[in-house]
């Protein structure tokens, strides 16, 4: 089966603006940003998205929250403050079928969700 876009990502195969990189996590800026800094966080391994996380993958999650809290230091808006979304299935919207944490920050948030 074909690499999905994240997969790609990861692989380098599609260029991608680097915020933070590990064996386990690549963080890089969105393309189409939401917010004046809009950074998405994913794990190397194709999960697809909430629901299809195993016990085996905590350490993942574990991980990603552990490195956003860095990369809002890094990034400069941990003092101000910042969104996390991770959409999951059809209902919310998800277009890209890898787990991902979207970090939205650069201004207020607003209402948590769209009318
Ligand atoms: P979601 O709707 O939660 O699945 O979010 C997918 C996100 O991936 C959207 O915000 C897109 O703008 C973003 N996206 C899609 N392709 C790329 C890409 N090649 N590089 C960076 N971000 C991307």
């Amino acid at each position: 089966m074909e690499d999905c876009i994240f997969c790609k990502i990861i692989k380098g195969e599609i260029p991608s603006q680097k915020v933070y990189e590990d064996d386990k996590i690549l963080a890089f800026r969105d393309i189409n940003p939401a917010a004046p800094i809009h950074i998405l966080v994913i794990p190397k391994k194709h999960i697809e998205k909430i629901t299809d996380l195993q016990e085996e993958d905590s350490s993942y999650i574990t991980h990603i929250f552990l490195k956003m809290k860095e990369i809002a230091k890094q990034e400069g808006f941990a003092e101000k403050g910042f969104r996390v979304i991770s959409n999951c299935g059809k209902e919310s919207g998800q277009e890209v079928m890898h787990l991902h944490f979207h970090m939205l920050a650069g201004k207020p948030m607003g209402p948590l969700l769209a009318k």
